[in-house]
């Protein structure tokens, strides 16, 4: 569907069955016309599509959970299979792994495998567990390539504070538990990593490949995506202090803030806000004229599609109409209502 992942361990959670079915029907050529949106009917779509596409293909691309240093193992973990057909059934197999996940023996890798599954799904093991050393003569793919991937990485070892982010084995439970990222979603992060995690690791890995730096990254701002209230620490397998880590790239982006030259919408829009609720009827005049947006929304009175600048916010998650009565409008009312009874 062209879209963004919004979680690290389900991808398409924001999808519900229904979507699923008209994704199917528009993209997948082999779709049964009548297909339903049952649960089961669509998986046995996507797996009659997918496996003729693994048969075929000459090349996969994977992933990879972990990687061992001294024996050169690459682990896949998961649950539905594809990992092991695009594994194993292609002739030739690039991995492209962050440098983040090797450890040192098959002893650690043993601790992961446990740890991983239990805090990412609840299962004690994963249905799928992948492990090859490079190539085996007539079994599996007869060429592989391993992809390290520092992008960012070794700028966030070398930080003291945010280096531990890098701990991170992606089990998503610090998603799950976290009221941010329960009501924005995973799409409001921008990026490949939501929820907790990303708020801490997004920001450290784009400001360290200069891709987006310094005080205009605007992933400078997902460190206050967070409550504070320390449930991710909580549940992290691995024990990253989240709830510290942001508040240290606050401070980062304070003092960015304050060396910063040149224009800042971000800053300018404050500005624009703090002059107009200084004053009383700046404020009422406002609030009296964002009623006239209070026609914009649809059924459920949000706006999901705006004009820039509010496309920066739309683009990912949708903005709230403006109700047809400010407060102070309803407050008139009632008490004229009020002393009209009495
Ligand atoms: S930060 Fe911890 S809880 Fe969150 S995904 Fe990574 S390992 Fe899991």
């Amino acid at each position: 569907a062209d879209d963004m992942p919004s979680h690290i361990l389900v991808p398409a959670i924001h999808r519900n069955r229904s979507e699923i079915r008209d994704i199917f029907l528009a993209r997948m050529g082999d779709a049964p016309p009548d297909l339903s949106d049952v649960p089961r009917e669509l998986a046995m779509a996507a797996r009659a599509h997918l496996r003729r596409k693994f048969l075929s293909a000459k090349v996969a691309v994977s992933g990879a959970n972990f990687a061992v240093a001294d024996t050169g193992t690459l682990a896949v973990v998961e649950s539905e299979g594809n990992g092991r057909m695009c594994l194993t059934l292609p002739e030739t197999l690039v991995t492209v792994m962050g440098i983040e996940k090797l450890v040192p023996t098959f002893d650690d890798l043993e601790v992961f495998l446990q740890l991983l599954p239990r805090s990412s799904t609840g299962e004690r093991m994963n249905p799928y567990t992948s492990m090859w050393s490079g190539v085996t003569p007539g079994d599996g793919p007869q060429e592989f390539h391993l992809v390290l991937l520092d992008n960012g990485r070794t700028d966030v070892l070398a930080d003291e504070v945010g280096r531990s982010a890098l701990h991170c084995i992606r089990c998503s439970a610090c998603l799950n538990v976290c009221p941010v990222y329960e009501r924005v979603g995973g799409h409001a992060y921008g990026s490949v990593y939501p929820g907790p995690i990303g708020a801490i690791l997004t920001p450290q890995l784009t400001a360290s490949t200069g891709g987006v730096s310094g005080h205009h990254d605007p992933n400078a701002s997902l460190p206050y995506a967070s409550t504070l209230c320390g449930a991710c620490y909580e549940v992290c397998p691995v024990k990253i202090d989240i709830p510290s880590i942001l508040v240290d790239l606050r401070a980062r982006e304070v003092d960015a803030d304050r060396s910063s030259r040149g224009v800042d919408p971000w800053k300018t829009a404050m500005k624009a806000a703090s002059w107009v609720m200084a004053d009383g009827d700046r404020f009422a005049l406002a609030g009296r004229a964002a009623t006239l947006g209070s026609g914009l929304g649809g059924r459920d009175h949000a706006i999901s599609v705006a004009p820039p600048p509010a496309s920066a916010w739309t683009k990912a998650r949708d903005l709230p109409a403006p109700p047809r009565q400010t407060f102070r409008q309803w407050w008139q009312a009632e008490h004229e209502n009020e002393e009209g009874a009495r």
